[in-house]
Formats: C-alpha cells, structure tokens, sequence
C-alpha cells in the first residue's frame, strides 16, 4: 500500500462516509465560477467536530498530507474551494454546526465554523434577542467564519472588526483559544472573558485571518444592538460628480455623519433596480443611518446639507414606510437588519441578461463565470476615480463591462469590489476574462494601489509586502515545517 493509499483508508477507517474519494463525489468541489485550472484532490474530508478536526489533522500531520480548509466554500470570483496547492485533502467544515451561546449583554456569539449567516440571524430572531448579525451581500448559506477569516465585509461593519476571539487547531493538533478564552468547554464561561478581544501580550488573532497557520474550528463574533431606528440613505451620483461626493462622504466620516459602511455601485452592479446602463453613467450610493432617534436625525440633517448639492436623487427610508410595492428597497432594509437576502446574486444573473442560476444561488454550477479585483483605495474621491477608469479602460478593451462597488468604510479607506462576469461555456470568454483580470491587477499595483483580498490565482503574483510577511513565514516554518496547511496562501 503506498503512502497515500494508507492515509486515506486510515482517513476512511477515522470518518467512515464523512471521507469521500470517489472522483464523481468530487466533482462539485473542483466547479468554480472563477474557472480556474482544478487541481486534483486526494479526498474530501467532512467533520463535524472540533475533535474529528483534530483527529484528521494529526492523521494528516501523521502521514505527511497536505490539507486545504474552507467553511462552506463560497469565497466565489476568489477561487471557492479551490485550494492553493493540488493533491492535498480538502477539510469541509461544513458540519460544525453547533452555535455555542450568545450574550446579549456583551454582544456575541460563539459559532462553530459551519455556522451560516442564514443560520444565526434565524437564530437570534427566533429566540428574541436585541441583537443583530451584520451580514453580507453573500448567499445567506455563506458561513460567517470563513467569510471573516478572508476578511470580508458586512453592509454594516467590517468582518475582521467584528471577530474578537478564535478556537484554532494547530497543524500538531494543539487547539488554542486567543485573548482571554480560555473556558475548557470553549462556551465563553462568565462571559467576563469575551468583552474584551486582545487579551494580554500579542493579539494573537490576526494570525488566523488570510492566514495558514491553523485550522480556526470557532470563533466569537460581535454582535450589534439592535438600533432604536434605522434610516437607509439611498441616492444616485453622475459619475462626473463621484470623486467629491467621496470627499465629502470623507468628511461625513469624520464628524460622525455616518458610522456604517456606505456602498456605491455603478450601473452594472445595480441591475438590483432593473434599468438599463446608461450612456451618462450612474451610481448608485446606500447606507444606513443607525441609533437613537435624534442621533438619526441630526446625521440624515447632516447628509442632506453635505450631499444635496452633489447627487441627482436622495431619499431616506425608514424602516416604518410600507415598502410592498418596492422590494429592492425592502430587501436593502433587511440587509441593513441583518437578514441576508439573495438579490445581490440574482443582480448578477440579471446584469447578463442569464436566466442560467439554481434555486440557491449557488454560483459555482451556474452559467456566469466571475473574477474579482479587490483594492483597498485611500479615501480620495479623485484617486478612486483614476482607478475605476484604468480599470474600465481596460476591460473595455477586452470587450467586458465591469460591475464595481466602492465601499467607503470610514474616513481612511474605501474597500471596491471589481467584478468581471464572463461566459462560462465559451473557452476563449474565460481565457480573455482571465487574461483582463491579471491585466486590471498588474497595471492597479503598478499604479501603487494594493488589493486586500487576492484570488487563488493572484496571490501567486507578489503583490504582498515581503517585510510584512516575513513573520507569519518565520512562524509558518515553526508551527507547519512542512508546509503541509495552504502552502502559499498570501504568499505564506
Ligand atoms: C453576488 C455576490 C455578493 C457578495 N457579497 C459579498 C459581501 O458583501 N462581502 C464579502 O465579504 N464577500 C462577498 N462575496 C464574496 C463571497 O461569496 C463571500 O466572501 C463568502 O462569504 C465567502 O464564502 P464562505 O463564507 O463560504 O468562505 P469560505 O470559502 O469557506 O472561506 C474563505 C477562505 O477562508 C479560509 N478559511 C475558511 N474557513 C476556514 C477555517 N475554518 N480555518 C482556516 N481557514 C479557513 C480558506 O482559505 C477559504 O478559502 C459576494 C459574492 C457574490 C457572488
């Protein structure tokens, strides 16, 4: 029996069903709606534990596999469940499923891995707490972890803010708990020990997000009041006209005018509203305005006198008005409320004019192919500007027309999300849209702007900071010697 063989069926002997390594099994991890190259898998590990996570790891650690995680695999335009490097096993996480406890008085829940956004916002709705789940434009079947450990973005806060302590299993299969988590039974004990996310020495944390380090099987995740009122700012800005609007959003900012992350799409990622694109291009801006009465009030006074002069509509929409006849409006107001919704995806569909998806949005076994450029721009409505333009110029070429979001976060950076959608049955679309994408990216970094989340594909191409990531390789050849956890993820 090779090397390979006797791990697997030690694997098998471990997990029985839960190891699956049968090729047609594997199919639906290698689609991907990025279309990237598979790479072959020797199986699909499937826990539903911390403990059987622990287990596989030392079987793998044991028999020198390599091993890639993922949560529930959605990290769509950045690669899915592609992993980093070919015949490795993949760990699903899908299964742990436990949603550990929830305070109200200090605003958390500790959720296992596999947990969905889906899954907690039921949760906290159907046993009344005062609380709130940021989630994302994502499925609602996306897990809250892995979308956090990419560190993703919320319509309301940013992920990796909202992440305050997290369980790890070590590539040895040491687990290990950051900051002040320390209860034997990983529930948060008193509930004295989670208010406070660093802990002493190190922050530990920050090493499990983009990271390679360990296998994070839960975390404790930031909860928001649920605010006395909400407003949802809705507005459509010429793009001639966009570059001050974020100056003075970055103002807004800054006195406190708004606190939540804004987004403002361009026409093509606004097929939510069913247009059509326009020649004289527009965006379309949202965020909610959220607290207290007279704290709501005195923001929406303070947009109106900022913004007015700048944009072509403006409306504030309160979650009292009877919304039935406008449902994009009333699905932004859930998302603002912490329910997840779908339209996000089906704009997607919309934007190509494709009636190609599946009941639940799962992208990955859909016609439309996505890729996705990430920069983290400086708050500078002109710089934003330069960037989508180089960015459109180039797509255009190419003969693509890109669906951009920027999403202003506070008065320092903006987060922009650039999708390309292609045609997945067409070989010479996915080489072109492939070709466009890399493009976007080297003449972006050229042009000194930098990316914070990268594609599979992308994060083999250096745009990291070799002085940054000296440490997590210096702390990767200590903790993995073997390089045995995502090999080259981000460069690590
Ligand atoms: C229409 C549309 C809208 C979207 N909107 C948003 C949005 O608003 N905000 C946003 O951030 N993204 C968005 N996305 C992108 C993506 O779908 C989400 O980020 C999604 O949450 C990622 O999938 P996941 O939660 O299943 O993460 P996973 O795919 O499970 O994880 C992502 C990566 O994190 C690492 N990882 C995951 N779990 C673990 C673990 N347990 N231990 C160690 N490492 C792990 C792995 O490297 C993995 O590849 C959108 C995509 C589409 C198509």
């Amino acid at each position: 029996m090779s090397l390979v063989a006797g791990a697997v069926s030690e694997l098998q002997d471990l997990l029985g069903a839960q190891f699956q390594v049968n090729q047609a099994h594997l199919k639906a991890y290698y689609q991907n709606a990025t279309e990237f190259q598979p790479k072959e898998v020797l199986g699909v590990a499937k826990p539903n534990s911390p403990e059987q996570v622990r287990q596989i790891l030392e079987v793998c650690s044991r028999q020198s596999l390599k091993v890639y995680t993922f949560s529930t695999g959605m990290n769509w335009g950045l690669g899915s469940k592609i992993p980093t490097e070919g015949q490795c096993v993949l760990l699903d996480m899908a299964g742990l499923k436990q949603i550990r406890a929830v305070s109200e008085e200090y605003r958390y829940a500790i959720i296992e891995a596999g947990v969905t956004q889906k899954e907690l916002s039921d949760y906290l709705e159907a046993k009344g707490y005062n609380l709130i789940l940021p989630v994302t434009g994502s499925s609602p079947h996306s897990s809250i972890l892995g979308n956090s450990l990419e560190r993703g973005t919320t319509f309301l806060t940013h992920r990796a803010q909202d992440l305050r302590n997290l369980e790890v299993i070590l590539p040895d299969g040491q687990l290990v708990r950051t900051g002040f988590w320390e209860t034997a039974n990983g529930e948060g004990g008193l509930g004295d020990e989670l208010h406070y996310s660093y802990g002493n020495g190190p922050d530990v944390k920050g090493l499990f997000v983009q990271s390679n380090l360990g296998v994070v099987t839960a975390g404790v995740i930031e909860l928001l009041p649920k605010p006395e009122t909400i407003k949802l700012f809705w507005a459509s800005v010429k793009e001639a006209q966009l570059p001050a609007f974020l100056d003075r959003c970055k103002q807004l900012y800054r006195m406190g005018g708004m606190r939540n992350i804004m987004h403002v799409g361009n026409e093509k990622r606004m097929k939510i509203t069913g247009k059509g694109i326009s020649s004289d291009s527009v965006w379309v801006a949202m965020t909610a305005l959220q607290g207290p009465k007279g704290l709501v009030e005195w923001q929406e006074s303070a947009l109106t006198t900022y913004l007015s002069g700048l944009v072509s509509t403006m409306r504030f929409v309160s979650s009292a008005d009877d919304l039935s006849e406008e449902p994009v409006l009333a699905r932004m107001m859930d998302l603002h409320k912490g329910k997840p919704t779908t339209i996000f995806l089906q704009a997607m569909y919309k934007s190509e004019d494709s009636a190609g998806h599946n009941v639940d949005y799962d992208i990955d076994r859909g016609d439309v192919g996505m890729l996705c450029c990430l920069p983290a721009f400086p708050m500078d409505g002109a710089r934003i500007l330069k960037a989508v333009e180089v960015a459109n110029a180039i797509a255009e070429e190419h003969g693509f027309l890109l669906a951009t979001t920027i999403n202003p976060v506070n008065d320092l950076y903006a987060e922009s999300v650039i999708n390309l959608y292609f045609n997945r049955s067409s070989e010479a679309d996915i080489a072109k849209a492939h070709h466009c994408n890399s493009l976007i990216h080297k003449k972006l970094a050229d042009l000194g702007y930098k990316f914070y989340r990268l594609d599979v594909k992308e994060m083999t191409h250096g745009y990291h900071n070799p002085m940054s990531i000296s440490v997590p390789k210096l702390l990767k050849g200590v903790l993995d010697p073997e390089a045995r956890l995502a090999a080259g993820k981000y460069g690590v």
